[in-house]
């Protein structure tokens, strides 16, 4: 049976709270959906916990390129 989890997050860009669907058949996991407000391009890592919330942050897309790197 395929479980499907949900998570809120704020938008980066314009600080919208919504709701993102989660797959949790990964533990991690890192990839890009638009928000549903102002359609720019967030950047999502999910991590999952058994038996805790899964942890969702949202990045700008231009934040995932570390300096230094
Ligand atoms: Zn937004």
């Amino acid at each position: 049976m395929q479980i499907t989890d949900t998570a809120k997050v704020h938008c980066p860009y314009c600080d919208a709270l919504q709701t993102v669907v989660l797959d949790p058949s990964e533990p991690e996991q890192e990839y890009t959906e638009d928000c549903q407000v102002c359609c720019q391009p967030m950047v999502l890592t999910v991590h999952f916990e058994p038996m805790h919330t899964p942890y969702v942050v949202a990045r700008r897309e231009d934040d995932v390129h570390s300096p230094g790197d």
